[in-house]
């Protein structure tokens, strides 16, 4: 039996595990783990950005750059079905103090018609729209995803009015393993982006964030007061280094695979009443 329920149940390869075993840690909090280095200057350069931050987990990773981006009184605008909605404990108006715009995407997904038509005029009785946040792959939306042509007229939507721009990128490779565009594209569009490791990439636990180097040197306190600043964690990074290096091309798998079964699922829709269901589920495997 194959467990389907979501790629956060993937485990490491023993030659991931190997990578892991051979790392070179040291204390992170005071920044000299090396392999955590490593990680992160791989996924800063990666993206054309300056700097990135290890982080366990990519709730703590968007809540952070949450935080980072606003402050109190502020509005996060984002699709309804957004992670950081639905999935993150409210942890927006926790951290942060914010209120939250929702908008109704296409399967997650925003347009920058919808952003500007959401930003609020500067009224003291309104909170002040001050961060946007595009998730991509669309978690809630199925898997959808967005190409950089419509992100591009959201980037500078914000520029023009003065919001910052995250990127919940927790599948951003299986996006860009189908769209065949770069990262480093992708990184000249946000402020912010957030990865996860720990997904599809099948690293065991993990999340970067990344961003310019003064940007991220502030965020470290935040990680810290949330309670993030690990130890030897380049264990763990090595893990996040391998799958960067193997793993990303092989998510082109796992979205085939989840398109067969898409297509196996809409047969069952339209057949569900009929004897035919049987046949086409064989047949289509
Ligand atoms: C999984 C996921 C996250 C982060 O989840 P964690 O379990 O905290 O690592 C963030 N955004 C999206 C869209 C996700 O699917």
């Amino acid at each position: 039996m194959i467990n389907l329920i979501s790629d956060t149940i993937t485990k490491p390869t023993p030659e991931m595990l190997h990578a892991m075993l051979q790392a070179e840690v040291g204390d992170d909090v005071f920044g000299e783990d090396p392999t955590v280095n490593a990680l992160e200057t791989k996924a800063a350069h990666l993206f054309g950005k300056s700097a990135a931050m290890f982080c366990p987990s990519g709730t703590m990773t968007n809540q952070i750059a949450i935080k980072m981006h606003t402050n109190p009184l502020d509005e996060v605008i984002c699709d309804e079905n957004s992670h950081i909605y639905q999935y993150e404990t409210g942890g927006f108006a926790f951290h942060s103090g914010v209120s939250i715009q929702l908008l109704k995407g296409n399967y997650g997904k925003i347009t920058a018609a919808q952003v500007e038509a959401a930003i609020k005029p500067a009224y003291d009785w309104l909170p002040t729209s001050k961060l946007v946040v595009l998730e991509n792959t669309c978690n809630k939306g199925g898997g959808s995803y967005y190409t950089l042509n419509e992100i591009e007229p959201i980037h500078r939507l914000c520029k023009s009015k003065g919001l910052k721009l995250h990127l919940d990128g927790a599948r951003l490779f299986n996006a860009l393993v189908e769209t065949q565009e770069s990262p480093l594209e992708v990184g000249a569009l946000f402020d912010s982006i957030s990865v996860c490791l720990s997904k599809g990439l099948g690293a065991p636990i993990g999340s970067l964030l990344i961003g310019e180097q003064d940007w991220i040197r502030q965020a470290r306190r935040f990680r810290k007061v949330m309670g993030g600043g690990m130890r030897q964690a380049g264990y763990l990074a090595a893990a996040g280094i391998y799958a960067l290096d193997h793993h990303v091309g092989r998510l082109k798998e796992d979205n085939d695979r989840a398109k067969i079964i898409g297509q196996v699922l809409e047969h069952y829709l339209l057949w569900s009443t009929s004897d035919l269901l049987l046949p086409i589920l064989l047949s289509s495997t």
